[in-house]
């Protein structure tokens, strides 16, 4: 007997925004607690709100990178609970009007996932728990998120985890936000049911506030098994919302799971009623730079595997890079060197998210073209590129005149005549089928050449001597 899965995803995304979303008090991380807050992001009574216009243009780019309708006619709501992180007792939200409606992320398998929604809110502070006291600090409060609410259209964990890294990619792309998960600008709660085939859906748990992809795939994995146990043992389940123990990877009961209706949503009577017209909504289009799925067809088209696209599209700065050494450079040279020499020079993801490298993307271009010309081979290419690393030098440093001279045509013959007299076995061995055997003959004349051979060349020369 098989068990559907079937699961949506809401994820909190922060706003990468100077300022919070009702004041002009900093978003900055790290700052001292309740140092970036003012009587509007406390909820102060007689306080009102000014609304960010900058949080409506990310919300726009997000929109317009994840396929959704823009919605012209948006409001605020008041979403009302008591928490010590929220000192106002609500959270201001869109709940009638969101800005953002009906999109979708295409998986590789070319299955959509769709987005039901893309709304702005505010975020709450966050609680400190030191040596039995729990501390308050507001500063997180009403920085600006937007949460996108998917359909229930997931239906294994890795389409969880392609979806949430496509989310991510189009995010980072379009700027509107850094989305590190470990940092907490990015988290996302997992909603979950299990039936079986051609039965209707099963009882619905929410599991909140995963801040890694890997925590995300296993409270999904332990939260299917509890369910498919449960249907088995004809146990009854409850609609109810869990937390994930990051000790074990399993979830655990929180609270019952609320309901529109227990939130008292109304609008707020402190925010405007914000229209947005066309000509905003296609200025901001104009600005939107090349979405990473298109980016990744242009790499594809100039011959760059699947695998190799993924790798440089996942870093903006570095996707950014690589474009600019095309214009001129050589692709398939131009994507070894960075996933060769490159990206062993900057291992950690955040060195590679920030890419400050010392090459420019010009020198990069030439010394692809070198290499392309047989004006140096790939060996070379690569120890000057690891030297150009450390020191931000240009190739010139490092390749002479005489290094590009290469080899002419009866010093290559020469050379290879000694390898075909120095290694009779390398020849029998190829005669007798073994392909193999020609590399060691090719081997030969690159140490005799000190790396200076064209191997292409080289190999034609043997093959034609040896015939
Ligand atoms: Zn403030």
């Amino acid at each position: 007997m098989t068990y559907n899965l079937v699961c949506g995803l809401e994820t909190h995304v922060e706003l990468s925004t100077k300022t919070k979303i009702f004041c002009s008090c900093p978003t900055a991380f790290g700052s001292d607690p309740n140092t970036n807050v003012c009587p509007k992001c406390l909820g102060e009574p007689g306080s009102l709100p000014l609304v960010n216009m900058a949080t409506f243009i990310y919300a726009i780019k997000a929109g317009l990178a994840l396929n959704c309708k823009i919605n012209q006619e948006v409001s605020f709501d008041r979403k009302n609970y008591t928490y010590p992180d929220l000192p106002k007792a609500y959270q201001t939200t869109q709940f009638i009007q969101p800005i953002c409606t009906n999109g979708y992320i295409k998986l590789n398998s070319g299955k959509k996932i769709r987005i039901n929604r893309i709304h702005l809110e505010e975020d709450a502070g966050k609680l400190i728990h030191s040596g039995g006291n729990t501390y308050i600090d507001c500063n997180r409060g009403a920085v600006p998120l937007i949460e996108i609410v998917t359909e229930p259209d997931i239906s294994s964990i890795e389409e969880a985890r392609e979806y949430l890294e496509k989310l991510q990619l189009n995010l980072r792309h379009v700027q509107v936000s850094d989305c590190k998960m470990e940092e907490g600008s990015m988290r996302c709660d997992v909603n979950l049911s299990v039936n079986r085939p051609g039965e209707p859906l099963g009882v619905r748990s929410e599991i909140k506030n995963m801040n890694s992809l890997s925590f995300m795939e296993k409270a999904i994995a332990y939260e299917y098994e509890r369910h498919v146990t449960a249907i088995k043992n004809n146990e009854p389940l409850v609609q109810e919302t869990r937390r994930f123990n990051e000790a074990d990877g399993s979830t655990s009961a929180m609270r019952d799971k609320e309901d529109a209706n227990d939130y008292r949503y109304f609008k707020d009577p402190d925010s405007p009623y914000i229209i947005i017209d066309d000509i905003f909504i296609e200025d901001i289009a104009k600005t939107m730079p090349m979405l990473p799925e298109k980016i990744k067809n242009n790499y594809l088209e100039m011959g760059l595997s699947e695998q190799d696209a993924d790798l440089i599209i996942k870093y903006k700065k570095v996707s950014d890079y690589f474009s600019s050494a095309l214009v001129t450079g050589d692709p398939k040279i131009l994507s070894t060197y960075m996933l060769g020499e490159i990206f062993r020079s900057i291992e950690t993801e955040s060195q590679k998210e920030d890419f400050n490298i010392l090459v420019p993307y010009a020198e990069l271009a030439e010394l692809s073209n070198l290499q392309k010309e047989g004006k140096i081979n790939a060996q070379m290419a690569k120890k000057t590129l690891a030297e150009m690393l450390k020191s931000g030098k240009s190739w010139k440093e490092y390749i002479s005149k005489s290094d590009m001279e290469g080899i002419d045509e009866g010093t290559l013959i020469a050379m290879c005549k000694t390898a075909i007299t120095e290694n009779p076995m390398a020849v029998a061995d190829f005669k007798a089928g073994k392909d193999k055997a020609l590399k060691a003959l090719i081997g030969a004349v690159m140490r005799q050449s000190r790396g200076k051979a064209n191997a292409v060349q080289a190999e034609q020369t043997i093959l034609d001597l040896i015939k």
